[in-house]
């Protein structure tokens, strides 16, 4: 039979298939999907600055079928009680769901063939830490108009250590941009490396300073000097031995991504940090000549590594920091990280486009100060939060 002949049975049969199971597929018995989903790595919650534990995760799901599927509701599981922990449908559904996993695609309709990423974020109750979850999928057969449902991709959450660090950078006013969990920048920086998704900034932050006016920046935005942060010592985390460091990238004229970098330059002067566990740390975009650490170094906690700069793939002179699980800063997969103790100031609560527009502008950021501040221990700072380090 020819393939395309074939392919039209088989979808006839798995049409009336699904017309018979359409309302809800159980767990146990074998039940045709017109798709099928998957979590690409089971999470890892994150514990945030705002005392609730973060899922941060992506759930991958592929249209089988000759139709048109429409994503209509997505619900996150506890396993085995059921409990309802998250629902997404309508536009929060749909901004999350990036077709092909490329960011820009986002569209709760998945054409003949396609497969989409689910940007997943749940913030848990207090008390709640399932030991695994499942996703109920609610979907409309777009040509013979049948409504379906299934609860599918069971995946455990993962129950490790959280990865305690020391600070990063000394002083006050830093603001975590681009951070844990609805930002998009980090979070959804998946790739496609050596065959298979790689996405190792899911819990990145580029660090950037407020000074006392809340500026990032004061004067002339295209004067490196001017950035509250530039020239900031870049201090080792944790104990470990440097894996990788370059140092030898001229800095970028701030205001604009630079044209052409290599994947290999993205990163500018940076510095891979093995701190044991098959954890490792990226520091990114620091000046050139001042990485002061080469590879096979064993450094302490609190050493200096180098100086924040703007090197690399960088728009205005920032610390970008991530924990992996491999020494490969795009080729491994983000894990989530606490900081031992930092004060908690403040908090931008407009959002991401205010912190752009004081980086791009030198507008004050639009911060609510946290009063009094709050010392925090073993937490991720959330997005946009601001913090203060001391030894
Ligand atoms: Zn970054």
């Amino acid at each position: 039979m020819p393939t395309r002949a074939l392919v039209a049975v088989l979808a006839r049969i798995l049409v009336c298939c699904w017309a018979l199971a359409a309302g809800s597929a159980g767990a146990q018995e074998p039940v045709p999907t017109p798709f099928v989903a998957d979590v690409l790595w089971a999470p890892n919650p994150a514990s945030g600055s705002d005392g609730r534990r973060h899922l941060v995760y992506e759930l991958r799901i592929g249209n089988v079928t000759a139709s048109g599927l429409r994503l209509n509701k997505v619900e996150v599981l506890d396993e085995p009680s059921g409990k309802l922990l998250l629902s997404l449908d309508g536009d929060g559904l749909a901004n999350r769901f990036s077709i092909g996993g490329r960011r820009g695609s986002e569209s709760a309709d998945l054409g003949v063939g396609q497969f989409g990423v689910l940007f997943l974020h749940v913030a848990l109750e207090p008390g709640d830490l399932p030991r695994a979850i499942a996703h109920r999928l609610s979907l409309r057969l777009v040509q013979p108009g049948v409504d379906f449902s299934a609860t599918v991709a069971r995946t455990p959450v993962v129950d490790r250590p959280l990865v305690v660090l020391g600070p990063p950078l000394l002083g006050a006013g830093y603001i975590a941009g681009d951070g844990c969990c609805d930002s998009i920048r980090h979070v959804r920086a998946l790739l496609a490396l050596n065959g298979h998704f790689t996405l190792s900034q899911r819990f990145a932050i580029d660090w950037e300073q407020a000074d006392s006016e809340n500026r990032l920046v004061k004067g002339d935005t295209k004067t490196l000097s001017n950035y509250t942060i530039f020239g900031r010592e870049v201090l080792a985390v944790a104990d470990g031995t440097v894996v990788f460091s370059r140092n030898d990238l001229p800095e970028q004229v701030p205001g604009a991504l630079p044209q052409g970098m290599t994947v290999d330059e993205a990163d500018g002067n940076s510095v891979v940090l093995d701190i044991g566990g098959g954890n490792y740390v990226l520091y990114a975009h620091m000046q050139p000549g001042s990485v002061t650490v080469r590879s096979g170094a064993n450094v302490k906690r609190g050493d200096v590594l180098g100086k924040v700069g703007n090197t690399g793939n960088s728009q205005a002179p920032h610390l970008h920091l991530h924990v992996m699980d491999g020494p490969s800063p795009l080729a491994s997969n983000g894990v989530p990280y606490v900081f031992d103790s930092f004060k908690l100031t403040a908090i931008d609560k407009a959002g991401t486009a205010d912190f752009d527009k004081a980086e791009a502008t030198g507008a004050p950021l639009t911060l609510t100060p946290i009063s009094p501040p709050q010392v925090l221990s073993r937490v991720l700072p959330l997005d946009l939060t601001v913090v203060e380090f001391a030894r």
